[in-house]
Parts: C-alpha cells; sequence; structure tokens
C-alpha cells in the first residue's frame, strides 16, 4: 500500500531535534522530548483517531483504538522511541531521493557520500524513494519512522472502518538510546496482552532474542610509594588493572564475536598509581553463560585478593536486561502472528537475536511480551543513516495486518 501522509509525518518528525542525554538525571533526559510528545505527538494522535490520549510522567505518550469487532478480543500493543542516539540531532535537513538509481549519493555538500562500495545495504534499493541526510547530522529513522509508521497505520484504520481489527494500544516513549526509558514504562496501565517495539532496521526485521546484560565496574586500590624505593611495597592500581583484564577469556571481545556469541567489553579505564577503575560491560544470549561470565569475573578478583593478602579489586556488578526469549518463548503467539502477516504480504521474515537490547527486553519482563518488528532505518547512529519509503510503507501494511489478524 501507499499512504499519501507517511513521508511528510516522517520529515515533520525528523526535523525536530530530541536527542537524549546520558548525563541528565530527568526523565524524559531532555525537554525537547517532552516538547515533542506533547507539541506534535499528542495532538496528532487525537488526529489521527486515537482516543483516551495522554502523556505519563514516565515520558510516554500513549493512546487506545478500540476494537471495531467484538469477536477480536486481544489488545496489541506498538511502541516506538523519539529520541535519537548520541550524534549530532541539531538542523536535520532530511534528502528525498526519488527512484534512487543505484548510484553515489552526495550528502548534501558536506562531501560525505552514500555510495554502493562501502554500504552494501543500498544494492536492495533501485528504483525505491530514500531518505538520507544531508552529511552533517544523523537522520533520526531510529527511531521515527517507527512513529511515523504507527501513526500513520491508525490512521488509516481510522478511515477504512471496514477493516476490522482488535484493540490497539500506542506508545511513543523516551530515552531508548540511552537505555533508560523503559525503565519506568507502566506495564499495568498498558495492560496488553503483547506488544511489538516498531524499531528494528531493515525490511522483514522480526526479532525475539536479545543479549542479556550486566555493566561491570572494578576498583583496583594501590599503594603509591616513591618509586626509587617501590621495591616490595608499591602496589600499583594500574597494573592490576593490567592484571585483571589480562585473566579475561581473550578472545571474548565485542571485535572477535559474532551471531550467538557472547563477550566482556572494556570501555573505560581511569586511574593512577594510586587507584584505578575499569568498566566493563558483559553480554550473552544464554542464562547459564551469561551467569558464569559475572561469576568469572568475581572469581579472578577474588584470586588476585587472596594473592594480594587483600581486597584491593572490588567488583561492583549490576544487571542490566535480560534476553526476552526467556518470557517470549512460553507463548510465541506474537511472533506467529508477526511471521504470518509478513509472508502473507510476499516480506520474508528475517529471525535472528539482537546483538543488543530494546525496551522489549524490559517490557518483557515486565508481563508484556514485546518482540521487535522492522521500521526500515539503515545505518543507524550515524550521519550515513537513511531509509526506503517503501520499506515504511510495508511497516505499516505489517502493523494493520498483525492488528487485523483472524486466528
Ligand atoms: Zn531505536
Amino acid at each position: 500500500m501507499t499512504y499519501p501522509n507517511l513521508l511528510d509525518r516522517f520529515l515533520t518528525y525528523v526535523k525536530v531535534n530530541t536527542r537524549s542525554d546520558e548525563h541528565s538525571t530527568t526523565t524524559p533526559s531532555t525537554q525537547s522530548q517532552v516538547d515533542f510528545a506533547t507539541n506534535v505527538l499528542i495532538p496528532e494522535m487525537k488526529r489521527v483517531g486515537l482516543q483516551n490520549v495522554y502523556y505519563l510522567p514516565n515520558g510516554f505518550a500513549i493512546g487506545t483504538l478500540p476494537a471495531n469487532d467484538p469477536s477480536l478480543t486481544r489488545k496489541i500493543g506498538f511502541i516506538s522511541h523519539m529520541d535519537t542516539a548520541d550524534f549530532n540531532a541539531e538542523g536535520v535537513n532530511p534528502q528525498v531521493i526519488e527512484n534512487y538509481d543505484g548510484g553515489v549519493i552526495e550528502l548534501g555538500n558536506s562531501g560525505f557520500k552514500l555510495d554502493p562500495a562501502d554500504f552494501k545495504s543500498l544494492e536492495k534499493y533501485p528504483g525505491q524513494t530514500l531518505i538520507t541526510t544531508d552529511g552533517t547530522t544523523l537522520l533520526g529513522a531510529d527511531d521515527k519512522s517507527g512513529i511515523a509508521e504507527i501513526m500513520t497505520a491508525i490512521e488509516y484504520l481510522t478511515a477504512h472502518p471496514e477493516i476490522k481489527h482488535c484493540e490497539i494500544r500506542v506508545g511513543f516513549g523516551p530515552d531508548e538510546e540511552i537505555g533508560v526509558g523503559a525503565n519506568k514504562f507502566d506495564a499495568d496501565d498498558f495492560d496488553v496482552d503483547f506488544a511489538y517495539t516498531v524499531d528494528g532496521g531493515p525490511l522483514g526485521e522480526l526479532q525475539y532474542e536479545t543479549f542479556s546484560a550486566a555493566g561491570s565496574e572494578v576498583h583496583f586500590q594501590g599503594r603509591n610509594v616513591h618509586p626509587g624505593t617501590a621495591k616490595g611495597q608499591m602496589v600499583n592500581a594500574l597494573q592490576l588493572a593490567i592484571d585483571f583484564h589480562n585473566q579475561l577469556p581473550e578472545k571474548d571481545r565485542p571485535e572477535l564475536t559474532e551471531g550467538y556469541q557472547g563477550f566482556y567489553h572494556l570501555m573505560d579505564v581511569t586511574g593512577s598509581v594510586e587507584e584505578a577503575r575499569a568498566s566493563y560491560i558483559i553480554r550473552d544470549f544464554e542464562k547459564d553463560a551469561f551467569e558464569a561470565r559475572k561469576e568469572a569475573m568475581q572469581s579472578i578478583a577474588d584470586k588476585m585478593n587472596q594473592e594480594l593478602g587483600s581486597d584491593r579489586v572490588t567488583l561492583n556488578l549490576t544487571d542490566q536486561y535480560y534476553n526476552m526469549k526467556e518470557v517470549i518463548e512460553k507463548d510465541m503467539t506474537p511472533i506467529t502472528i508477526a511471521k504470518a502477516v509478513m509472508e502473507d504480504l510476499g516480506i520474508t521474515p528475517i529471525i535472528e537475536p539482537i546483538r543488543g537490547g530494546t525496551d522489549g527486553s524490559k517490557i518483557s519482563f515486565m508481563g508484556i511480551p514485546t518482540p521487535n518488528i522492522f521500521a526500515g532505518g539503515e545505518n543507524m547512529h550515524g550521519r550515513f543513516e537513511y531509509v526506503s519509503l517503501q520499506t515504511m510503507e510495508r511497516a505499516v501494511d505489517t502493523i494493520i495486518g498483525i492488528v487485523a489478524y483472524k486466528d
């Protein structure tokens, strides 16, 4: 299907800077997200026919489209995030390339270009309408394409009451990119049987496996003495950090892993002889392997402390999110439906694990199974981000198909 308002709607959204800020202590992290929700999204949610539209203190704009067929008793949610990633988002000036010829796309006058030699994904899109940046900002298709698609699906359903659908709940939330937006999600208020985040990439993505994730802050306490008389006295905290790191499995690093392989990722080291800190993230898909990774870190610290004769290495482990598969596989209905709908539309479902998390990772563990479906974006989080209008249209088709699905 084509949807006349989809492109303009998307362009309107991406021009608003809604970058989140990981150093902020407010919810949402930036005022621009509050303004976008209250000034742009909420009026439009009402205009497209959503009822009971409201804005929650957790930064979520919520609305409902009631069922128009009593035999469709499910309640299905659709969720997208308003914020954009950690890259310049001021003055987004999208370029619309109609009937893409398969060649190099100049990104404005920036000197940057989208070249099929660098970005293989472009090979999928000759003949389609691509929306790109002008090379100075990101685009924000992640995840304003998702918002535009959900909004457009609701608009279409309101205009076409002959399409019978179940109750739909819509939630547009903040701060996904800084990993905290879903922490305050109100699952009791949202009250659906299951939901989808519309936050995936290319056509056909359907994802219900994510990493399980933890963060580990390691503190090393040294003893600083003059290096000339250091023998047998000095304990160099930086050396402790190096020794600790060298005991982790050498090959379990992001740059050496893929697919279902997990890793330890050293993010940051700071310090001096007296004391040092190292920040890690830990990722794995399987629960046992995830727990084993955390235990391995702890046992390295324990062993070092034993050898040092005092507790110089201390570990602060925090779980961040868990693989949603554990929740979803208890009832695969949301996957079965999305898969059937895509196949019916001639879209090949791409079911692969996400080497990351989604808002759905947290929301699933709050009791609402929430897999992720494609929104269309490519090369997310930077100036090379782009999206195909035709893929966005297929995402709208998919949303409509899901809510109209009959068992
Ligand atoms: Zn996203």
